[in-house]
């Protein structure tokens, strides 16, 4: 299955265009052919002003003249009629312009002062590129003509360089007339798409209501806004508050979503409903990843990222609204969020704030903001019917695929949602489903998979969006995101397993997983519903009645009762909220595991014995990362090796596929990736050599594909790379090498993770050193085969047994040497 994913990022970037939706695709290549034009019809008009043309040459470029004009003025007449504004080329970003004068500044030089032309040996500072190949090109041809180059070089010489110029002309497309409908075409079909649009924004519930919502706002500084998903509220609440003037005078809309994929999904369609490019008007900013700029307006955001915000504006000055969106999923970063905001009206009179949610059981939120109002988006819900299996399955992958093609088979067109809990899942799924197909291909109508989870490249998300061609059947395949977060159209079976990925915490323990978990009663009909939006629909339940009733709780828990809280109470406490127990939580977490927050954080050397933030918490605040892995970046400067950590960091952080393994070439990727384990030290050394071999590289993918890497994870590596290195600066700490030192890269390892040591049993299995936990080496680690007597261990994940994943040996003296404090008694 990784075979399949990494065959599909490679083609990303051919088929990057036919991936993006239809609006988005004509929009691309109409802005394109235009830009072509225009680029062309500048390139005459600097390179020929003082050259004389051959007849053909003025009437090729007349008529490009003439198509371009026209063009334009198909593009205003639209913009007249007040549809879509069709942007020219030549309103394009001041940035581009840059370019297009840095483009010809060489050629143009040249005219007004001859001695400025750059000879041979004559370095320049502040040499483009663009300039470097230019002269580069001057200097072929010179060398081409080169015999009598000294009568040249005042005056003559610049012919050659339009020699080289008009070849470089000649290359670009020419436009023919042809060329000229299909344009127009483009344009036309752009501007209906954009009606068809506009036409559905209309359509949904929350348009009937946008004036009462707006005065609502307007009255309260504080509002509930409850409606059944796929109403409008995420994407169309804050184009409304744009339109009414909330982002006038610099101020900007926050809205914050529980999940990466849906704040970047959504930000996109805004963007398009608005006819601007993502990241200006509209943007989004999730971790490691911020595409807003000076000009954002509107800003989706993961729930953690306003959490971040706070740090460096406590008031959230800049924005005039703030939606917390998704509020019924409760998930860590909002709850805490809704204590802070809360604090936040009550000092700011003039920031408005909403709260988004998708359930009807809204009077707890009201509650807790001192009774605000609740604004109702009346929903519209089809009958659903709901069927279960007769006896529990044993297999709900099996069941789920069996069902599926059932359905595909017997029941009469309408696309089917498939709920699982998450890649691994989705993959295996994908795969099984197109092997079957290729069985009954024959028999059978097409079938369109279509994944949307987390991991997934943002081009291809878009896909799930787009509607099955004619006679074809779409089967989504999704994580929980597809439970309130983003709203599918056309779905009309829901198969629901019954489990979704839940985090949970021991307190005791200190441990902290991400378990498979069965869904709360809650969750299950707001799947079943996702069938009901356009039609009646029906929801396949793959567990009984019984099961139903019986074995699931009512509601899901909010995380903030199910997680380790280290890094909130660090990051409140960075916040100068100190008295944590006395925070404004809607609910509040067990009192133990507030305890264990405050004693982690202590061991780890952030908080002092009274519980405040010291020199080293506060650095470690800066991180967006966990605690532990924050701790042994700010410890690697103690063990001089920040850039390695750093290196390592990344890596970890930039997602749990770096290596691939082929069907085929699964010796081959074994022995690749073995490769990097010099000295079987651990997993984390073998993600630094991958780096930094991938660094030599000059980051080539072509090595990444020798190597079985996943170049996707490289690259967004190398981006967190970038910005945690930022961040170092911020800390004051000064990047420096630890010299292929592996004892150091260990030890500012161990200062983060040492409450992950783990001590080998005679049976080749772990047990944890504070917990007594049996755990084990994860499979896919290099010291699998290895299994050193003692090991340290990034995180735990459990399938069929606990597994610690990306493990590194350590010797036990370091534990002492380390942290005293926390294994000076026991061990
Ligand atoms: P709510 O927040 O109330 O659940 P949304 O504003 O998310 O509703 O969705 C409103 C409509 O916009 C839905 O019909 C949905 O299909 C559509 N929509 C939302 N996001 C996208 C997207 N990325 N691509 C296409 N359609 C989308
Ligand atoms: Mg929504």
């Amino acid at each position: 299955t990784k075979h399949v994913q990494d065959r599909r990022s490679d083609a990303m970037d051919i088929a990057e265009l036919r991936n993006a939706s239809r609006f988005e695709y004509l929009q691309k290549r109409t802005d394109r052919k235009v830009k072509e034009m225009h680029d062309e019809i500048i390139d005459h008009e600097y390179l020929f002003q003082d050259v004389k043309l051959t007849d053909a040459e003025q009437r090729d470029h007349r008529r490009n003249k003439e198509i371009y004009e026209l063009v334009k003025d198909r593009a205003k007449k639209h913009d007249d009629a007040g549809d879509y504004y069709y942007r020219m080329p030549d309103a394009y970003d001041a940035a581009s312009n840059v370019d297009q004068e840095k483009r010809f500044a060489v050629a143009t030089r040249r005219y007004d002062d001859p001695d400025d032309a750059p000879r041979d040996g004559k370095k320049r500072s502040n040499f483009s590129e663009q300039e470097a190949w230019e002269e580069q090109q001057i200097r072929k041809s010179r060398l081409h003509f080169g015999s009598n180059d000294g009568g040249r070089a005042a005056g003559d010489g610049y012919g050659l360089v339009f020699d080289t110029a008009v070849d470089f002309v000649k290359s670009v497309v020419q436009a023919g007339d042809g060329e000229m409908d299909e344009l127009a075409e483009a344009i036309d079909t752009k501007v209906a798409l954009h009606r068809e649009l506009q036409d559905e924004r209309k359509n949904l519930p929350v348009y009937q209501l946008k004036d009462d919502l707006l005065k609502a706002i307007e009255e309260y500084q504080v509002l509930i806004i409850v409606g059944e998903t796929g109403s409008g509220k995420t994407t169309q609440i804050p184009q409304y508050l744009h339109e009414a003037g909330y982002t006038a005078k610099g101020k900007k809309i926050a809205c914050t979503q529980p999940r990466r994929v849906a704040a970047m999904s959504v930000a996109a369609r805004v963007a398009q409903e608005m006819g601007v490019k993502l990241g200006h008007e509209v943007g989004y900013s999730i971790r490691f990843e911020d595409c807003t700029s000076e000009k954002t307006v509107i800003k989706y955001m993961t729930d953690g990222m306003l959490l971040r915000e706070f740090l460096g504006e406590p008031d959230l000055a800049s924005y005039s609204v703030v939606i917390v969106d998704e509020a019924h999923e409760r998930t860590l970063s909002t709850d805490i969020l809704f204590g802070l905001v809360k604090d936040i009206v009550r000092f700011r009179p003039d920031v408005k704030l909403l709260i988004s949610s998708a359930t009807l059981n809204a009077e707890k939120f009201s509650d807790f903001f001192d009774e605000a109002p609740i604004f109702k988006i009346p929903g519209r819900r089809y009958k659903v019917d709901i069927l279960y299996t007769k006896a529990p399955e044993a297999n709900y992958i099996k069941a789920a695929v069996g069902t599926i093609l059932q359905l595909h088979l017997t029941e009469p067109a309408g696309d089917i949602l498939l709920f699982l809990t998450g890649q691994e899942e989705i993959e295996t799924v994908e795969e099984t489903l197109k092997e079957a197909m290729r069985g009954l291909a024959s028999k059978m109508p097409e079938l369109v998979i279509c994944p949307i989870y987390a991991n997934l490249p943002t081009e291809l998300q878009a896909k799930i969006f787009e509607p099955a061609p004619e006679g074809a059947r779409k089967v989504v395949l999704a994580t929980n995101i597809a439970e309130t977060s983003l709203t599918i159209d056309g779905i009309k079976y829901v198969i629901d397993p019954g489990f979704c990925k839940m985090k949970s915490y021991n307190p005791r323990t200190g441990m902290e997983s991400l378990l498979r978990a069965p869904i709360s009663k809650a969750s299950a009909d707001q799947r079943a519903g996702r069938s009901g939006r356009t039609g009646p629909g029906k929801c396949y339940r793959l567990f009984t009645e019984f099961n139903f009733r019986n074995d699931l709780d009512d509601d899901t828990v909010p995380e903030i009762q199910r997680s380790n809280l280290a890094n909130v109470v660090l990051r409140l406490k960075a916040l100068g909220i100190n008295d944590l127990v006395n925070f404004d939580f809607m609910d509040p977490p067990a009192s133990e595991s507030l305890l264990k927050a405050l004693e982690e954080l202590f061991a780890l050397g952030a908080l002092n014995r009274r519980g405040e933030l010291t020199k080293t918490g506060r650095r470690m605040a800066e991180f967006p990362l966990d605690p532990m892995l924050s701790k042994a970046i700010v410890a690697s400067e103690k063990y001089r090796c920040s850039e390695e950590v750093v290196t390592i960091a990344a890596m970890l952080s930039a997602g749990n596929a770096v290596f691939y393994r082929p069907k085929d070439k699964q010796v081959h990727a074994d022995t690749a990736k073995q490769a990097f384990h010099v000295g079987d030290v651990g997993d984390h050394v073998a993600l630094l050599n991958v780096y930094n071999a991938w660094k030599e590289s000059g980051y080539s993918p072509q090595w990444c594909r020798e190597n079985f890497v996943q170049s996707r994870t490289m690259k967004r590596a190398r981006d967190v790379r970038d910005q945690l290195e930022a961040l170092l600066e911020r800390v004051e700490i000064d990047p420096c090498s630890g010299a292929g030192d592996l004892t150091a890269i260990r030890k500012a390892f161990t200062a983060g993770y040492f409450r992950n040591a783990a001590r080998r049993q005679k049976d080749g299995s772990y047990r944890a050193v504070k917990s007594h936990q049996m755990v084990f080496v994860h499979p896919s680690s290099g010291m699998a085969q290895v299994l050193p007597p003692w090991v340290v261990y990034h995180e735990l994940v459990e399938t069929t047994k606990e597994y610690m994943r990306q493990v590194t040996e350590l010797k036990p003296e370091w534990l002492v040497e380390i942290a005293p404090h926390y294994y000076q008694h026991k061990d």
